[in-house]
């Protein structure tokens, strides 16, 4: 049995409670008017193993845009679709030391996104999905999410429309920055195409079951390039707190603004939250401590 099925639902309610607790110090996004408005004591987890069996708990039906969750699974199409030499063309693998959305270190790296889980990566990796318009490339990576995870993924309208009023500059500038550098050439469908991957929307269930993707060994690949994905995620999932959280935690995770936040426990499962108030690197307060607890009490850290 997984050591992630020994989790009592008895144990899980009570860091729950806690998480909610502390979630209240979070902030909530600022720049992105629907985020803002998302209530903050929601909270929902559900934690899936690789033996079928799964466990929940919170607002299970609440739905949610995935933000920078959506980040590894975009490199992981990519790398299975056009392979590992056409995405590091584009993209760095070395953490990154400023902020998600930071021009400076871009500038810094002459141009080039210092890995695919910051924006600018992220920019950068969907300016190469393919699909000759941001509509058609963002479906062709939510069906193909949704046939091999089993997942019910789709864009909020919304959202999208809430993230275009409030036309995000730090991106903008990002987006130039890369077409000055030729990186890539087309700075308006690459955001486009971005700002759409971003409010790919689900539930705590469908980001567990995108996490198995991850841990699942059936194609060969797609655990091929999982490795990497995961590799990316344990080094720079979590933006300039993601060295702390490897030492603290010890498992692949990635966050996104909404307050999601996946871990995956190779070979064995993955975890899913949802808390929208975030700490200062922009990382769900409540998902990071939730994690933490069950991570050291069950000892799955990777490096154990
Ligand atoms: N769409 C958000 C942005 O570009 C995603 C960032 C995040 O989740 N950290 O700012």
């Amino acid at each position: 049995m997984p050591a992630i099925s020994r989790l009592q639902p008895e144990q899980l309610e009570i860091w729950t409670a806690q998480a909610i607790n502390r979630s209240l110090s979070g902030q909530m996004p600022a720049y992105i008017p629907l985020l803002v408005q998302a209530d903050r004591q929601k909270f929902a987890v559900q934690i899936r193993a690789i033996d079928g069996g799964f466990l929940g708990l919170g607002n299970a039906d609440q739905i949610f845009p995935l933000m920078s969750v959506v980040k590894p699974f975009v490199l992981l199409y990519l790398l299975c679709e056009l392979g590992e030499i056409a995405v590091f063309e584009k993209v760095g693998w070395e953490p990154s030391e400023l902020p998600f959305n930071s021009l400076t270190q871009l500038q810094i790296d002459q141009g080039q996104p210092r890995n695919p889980m910051i924006n600018s990566g992220a920019i950068a990796l969907a300016s190469l999905i393919p699909g000759e318009n941001a509509v058609i490339r963002c479906q062709n990576l939510f069906h193909w999410l949704n046939q091999q995870a089993e997942s019910e993924l789709f864009v909020d309208e919304l959202m999208l429309d809430s993230v275009k009023a409030n036309p995000n500059q730090n991106n903008g500038n990002l987006a130039l920055e890369m077409v000055k550098s030729g990186v890539i050439q087309d700075a308006e469908i690459a955001l486009a195409t971005y700002n759409r991957v971003c409010c790919l929307s689900g539930t705590v269930e469908d980001l567990a079951k995108l996490g198995m993707l991850l841990v699942n060994r059936g194609d060969r690949t797609i655990s091929e390039h999982g490795r990497t994905v995961k590799a990316l995620m344990a080094t720079c999932g979590l933006y300039e707190a993601s060295g702390r959280f490897a030492v603290r935690v010890g498992l692949p995770t990635k966050s996104g603004v909404s307050g999601a936040v996946l871990s995956v426990i190779p070979g064995q499962g993955a975890i899913a939250c949802y808390s929208p108030p975030l700490d200062k690197e922009g990382n769900s307060v409540g998902g990071l401590f939730l994690l933490e607890q069950i991570a050291k009490s069950l000892r799955l850290s990777v490096f154990e």
